[in-house]
């Protein structure tokens, strides 16, 4: 895990902002969800991915497969001419 810098304040609510940078660095568009764990003292953030959604696109295959802990759709396994 590496830091990336920056420390923000929760409000009232219990709410924090995500920098725009990080938001588009991690292709988090305004409509993603993310999935909360907690490691020791820590809290992590990660994108919500239903089972069998591809990491790269997102779509949801039946047929997609996992490699090097990554899951991967069919229609990108295609583009990048591998598996
Ligand atoms: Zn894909």
């Amino acid at each position: 895990m590496k830091t990336t810098g920056i420390v923000r304040g929760i409000d009232a609510l219990g709410r924090i902002v995500l920098p725009k940078e990080l938001r588009t660095s991690m292709r988090l568009d305004s409509d993603a969800k993310l999935e909360i764990f907690v490691e020791g003292d820590s809290i992590i953030l990660k994108k919500y991915r239903p089972n069998g959604s591809c990491d790269f696109c997102g779509e949801v295959d039946s047929n997609a497969v996992q490699y090097e802990g990554y899951c991967i759709c069919s229609a990108c396994r295609r583009k990048i001419g591998a598996l």
